[in-house]
C-alpha cells in the first residue's frame, strides 16, 4: 500500500463533505467516482462541485479548465461499480455508526485488500467503525474540514488497528491533493482539532451559566483581546448549539446550563434564526471591541492548552502538528501550544490549578504533561523550553509563522499563516525582521518572498494582534520592512492573490515585484480611519510619484494586476501558467549575477532616493571606485571578452 498505487479514488456520499472531497481529489488529477444512494443526491452534488469550478476558474483559481476537471469524476449508484477499481475509498456518508459498518462490510467484499479505506467521520472512532472488518489494519481516518474546497487541513486518524503504512498512504496522499495532513496518532475523541475547540466554546458557557460573564462580554474579549476570528457564542451559533450539545451528551461530559436551554428551547442558532444572539428581531452577533472589559480570557485558554499538554502528553499528535490544526482548521491567529508558552506554562498550571481548587470540576485538573514541563523549568519562551525548545538555532528562529528554504544561494521565504490570508500578525512581522537580519548572507545571492495557500500574498496587518501591544509602540517604524529594504542581497517579491495593506507594505520594501495577474493590490487603511502605516505613504510615493499614490491612499481601493504594472508597481504581471518561469527568470539573473556589484547599486540606489543630486552622484561614485578593486569585475571582464558566462563569487 503506498502513494504510487493510488490512481482511482472513490468517494461514498454527495453530500456537503462528499462532493467537496470529490472536487479536490479531482482537481488533484485524480480519476475520481462520486456514489450516493439516489440519482438526485448524486445529481445535486455533481451540480454543487459544477457550480464551484466555474467560481474557481472565473477567479483563475484553478490552472486548467473546469471542464477537465469535470472529465475526471464518474457519478453512480452502484457501489459495487464505484469502489470495484479505486485505490482509495474515502467515506463520507451520515454519521450513524450502523450505517458505517455495512457500508464497510460492503467496501470489504466489493475492494481488493490492498485498497485503501477511509472514513470522513468527525465524531465515531475509527476503530469502532472498523469492528465491521477483517482488515481493520487499512481503515484510518482521513477527517476533512468543511467545505474541502477552502479548508487546507485534513487530520490522519489511526484506528487501533492501522497499521503504518496505511496511515503513511494516507498522509502522502493528503500531500498529493495540496492539502495539509497532520497525524492524530491515537483515536481520542474529538481527534486533535475538536477536542481543542471544545474549551474555546465550553468555557464561556459555564461562565456565564454562572453569571460570571455576558455573553457580549466573553465574544468581545475572546475576538478583540485575544484575536479569535469569532466569539465563542457567535461560533456556537454558526455551527448549531445541538452540536455541541450532542458532542458532550455523547461523551457523557457536563453540559453547560445554557447551551441545555437554548437546545431545550429549539434555539439553536443561525439555522433556527435564533440562539444566543437574535438572527430575526435583533442584529445577530453584534458585540462591540469595548465590551469585553473584565472577561478571564485565561480561563478559556488555560483550558485549551491543558487540552494540548493531554494530546502532546498522551502521544496523540506533536505540539507544531496541534498548532498546524488550530490555525488551518479554526483560525486560530496562532498555535495554542505556542501561545502557552507565550503565556507562561507556570501562569496556566496556576490558573488551573486554583480554579480546580476552587470548584472541584475536572475539566480544570492539570494533565500530568502540564504539571511535568513546569517541574521541569519548561514554563515557556521566556525561559527557552516549554512546549516548543527555543534553544540556540544558529541564531535565530525556531518560526511559527514563516519557512524558509535556502536553495542555490536564493534564500525561499514563505509568509505561513494561510487560514489569514497571510496577515501580517506581530509575531511574523518580527519572525520576518530575525529571519532576514540573522541569516548568513555569504551563502544568499538573492531572497524571494511569498504567501502560503493560493488566496493572498498578505492581505493585510493582522490588527486584532495588536491589541496586546501599547499603542506608543505602534509608533516606531515596522523594523521587518527596513531589514528588507536594507538586506544586502535583491529580495523578490513573489505576488499570487490579495497583496493588501501591510501585505502591499511589505511588497513594497522588496526590491522587485512579479505578480499573477489576478492579484489585487491596495492600501484600505483609510477605510478604517487609518493611514498606511508601514511606509505605504512614503515608498507608496517614491515609487508611483505623488498623483498615483494618493489615488490608492485616499481612495483605499483596489487596483488590478495589469493597472499595477502599467503604474510600475510590479514588474511584470503574467499569467498564472508562466508565473514560475517568469519568477525563475529574474531570480537566475540575481543569482548568478555579481553579489557584491548588486549590493552596491541596492544600496546606492535605494540611499541616493533621499539625498540631494550631488550627494548621490557622489556615493555612486564611491560604491564605482569600491567595484573596479573587485575580483568579480576583473571575472565579468574576462569573461566579456572571452564571450562565456562569469562566475562571479561575490569577492
Ligand atoms: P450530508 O448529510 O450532507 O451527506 C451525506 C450523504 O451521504 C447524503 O447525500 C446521503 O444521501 C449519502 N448517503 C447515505 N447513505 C449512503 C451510502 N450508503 N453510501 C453513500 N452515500 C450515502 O453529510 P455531510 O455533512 O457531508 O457529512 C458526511 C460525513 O462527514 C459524516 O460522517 C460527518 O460526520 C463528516 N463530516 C462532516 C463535516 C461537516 O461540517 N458537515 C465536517 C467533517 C466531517
Amino acid at each position: 500500500m503506498s502513494l504510487e498505487s493510488i490512481d482511482r479514488v472513490a468517494v461514498l456520499g454527495a453530500g456537503n463533505m462528499g462532493h467537496g472531497i470529490t472536487e479536490v481529489t479531482a482537481m488533484a488529477g485524480y480519476d475520481v467516482t462520486m456514489r450516493d444512494i439516489k440519482d438526485e443526491f448524486v445529481d445535486d452534488g455533481y451540480e454543487s462541485i459544477e457550480w464551484s469550478l466555474r467560481k474557481l476558474e472565473e477567479k483563475e483559481m484553478i490552472d486548467e479548465p473546469a471542464d477537465d476537471v469535470l472529465s475526471r469524476i464518474d457519478t453512480t449508484t452502484d457501489l459495487e461499480a464505484a469502489v470495484a477499481d479505486a485505490d482509495l475509498v474515502i467515506e463520507a456518508a451520515p454519521e450513524e455508526l450502523d450505517l458505517k459498518h455495512d457500508i464497510f462490510s460492503d467496501l470489504e467484499e466489493y475492494t481488493s485488500e490492498d485498497t485503501l479505506l477511509a472514513t470522513n467521520t468527525s465524531s465515531l472512532p475509527i476503530t469502532d467503525i472498523a469492528e465491521a472488518v477483517d482488515t481493520a489494519e487499512r481503515i484510518l481516518g482521513l477527517h476533512f474540514f468543511n467545505p474541502p474546497v477552502k479548508m487546507d487541513l485534513v487530520e490522519v486518524i489511526y484506528g487501533g488497528e492501522t497499521s503504518d503504512e496505511a496511515a503513511e498512504a494516507g498522509y502522502e496522499w493528503v500531500e498529493s491533493i495540496d492539502k495539509t495532513p497532520i497525524y492524530v496518532r491515537k483515536d481520542v475523541r474529538g481527534f486533535v482539532v475538536n477536542t481543542i475547540v471544545g474549551p474555546f466554546g465550553g468555557e464561556p458557557a459555564w461562565m456565564v451559566s454562572e453569571g460570571e460573564a455576558t455573553i457580549r462580554q466573553a465574544d468581545a474579549a475572546m475576538v478583540h483581546q485575544r484575536g479569535y476570528p469569532m466569539g465563542p457564542f457567535e461560533l456556537g451559533d454558526l455551527t448549531g448549539i445541538d452540536v455541541g450539545y450532542h458532542v458532550r451528551k455523547e461523551a457523557s461530559s457536563p453540559i453547560p446550563p445554557i447551551m441545555e436551554e437554548k437546545v431545550e428551547a429549539g434555539e439553536l442558532g443561525q439555522k433556527t434564526g435564533k440562539g444566543f444572539y437574535d438572527y430575526e428581531d435583533g442584529d445577530g452577533a453584534d458585540y462591540e471591541p469595548g465590551e469585553g472589559e473584565g472577561f478571564d480570557t485565561l480561563r478559556v485558554e488555560a483550558r485549551m492548552i491543558n487540552r494540548a499538554a493531554y494530546l502532546v502528553g498522551e502521544g496523540v499528535a506533536k505540539p507544531e502538528e496541534i498548532d498546524t490544526g488550530v490555525q488551518l482548521g479554526l483560525g486560530f491567529p496562532e498555535g495554542i501550544c505556542r501561545r502557552g508558552d507565550k503565556i507562561g506554562l507556570d501562569t496556566v498550571l496556576e490558573k488551573l490549578e486554583t480554579l480546580f481548587e476552587e470548584t472541584g470540576a475536572e475539566r480544570f485538573e492539570p494533565h500530568p504533561y502540564l504539571e511535568e514541563l513546569v517541574e521541569e523549568g519548561n514554563t515557556g519562551e521566556d525561559a527557552g523550553a516549554g512546549f516548543y525548545d527555543y534553544g540556540d538555532d544558529g541564531g535565530f528562529g525556531p518560526f511559527h509563522n514563516l519557512n524558509y528554504e535556502l536553495e542555490d544561494n536564493v534564500l525561499q521565504v514563505e509568509l505561513d499563516r494561510p487560514s489569514r490570508m497571510n496577515a501580517l500578525s506581530n509575531d511574523l512581522l518580527s519572525e520576518i525582521d530575525d529571519l532576514f537580519s540573522s541569516v548568513d548572507t555569504d551563502e544568499i545571492r538573492c531572497a524571494t518572498i511569498e504567501g502560503a495557500g493560493d488566496q493572498a500574498f498578505s492581505a493585510g496587518a493582522d490588527i486584532s494582534s495588536f491589541s496586546d501591544v501599547d499603542p506608543t509602540d505602534l509608533m516606531d517604524v515596522t523594523p521587518a520592512f527596513e531589514t528588507i529594504n536594507d538586506f544586502p542581497r535583491p529580495v523578490v517579491a513573489k505576488i499570487d492573490g490579495f497583496c493588501l495593506g501591510g501585505g502591499l507594505e511589505l511588497a513594497l520594501s522588496c526590491d522587485l515585484r512579479i505578480a499573477t495577474e489576478r492579484s489585487s493590490f491596495g492600501v484600505p487603511e483609510i477605510t478604517l480611519g487609518l493611514i498606511p502605516g508601514g511606509g505605504g505613504t512614503q515608498r507608496l510615493t517614491r515609487i508611483l510619484g505623488e498623483t498615483r499614490a494618493k489615488e490608492l491612499v485616499f481612495r483605499g481601493n483596489h487596483i488590478d494586476a495589469n493597472r499595477a504594472e502599467e503604474w510600475g508597481l510590479v514588474n511584470r504581471s503574467v499569467d498564472r501558467d508562466e508565473f514560475d518561469e517568469m519568477v525563475a527568470e529574474f531570480v537566475d539573473d540575481l543569482r548568478t549575477g555579481p553579489p557584491i556589484g548588486l549590493k552596491v547599486a541596492k544600496k546606492v540606489m535605494n540611499e541616493g532616493q533621499d539625498a540631494s543630486l550631488d550627494a548621490a552622484l557622489a556615493m555612486e561614485s564611491q560604491g564605482f571606485g569600491l567595484l573596479t578593486s573587485t575580483e568579480d569585475v576583473l571575472e565579468g571582464t574576462a569573461a566579456f571578452a572571452e564571450d562565456r558566462d562569469p562566475e562571479f563569487e561575490g569577492k
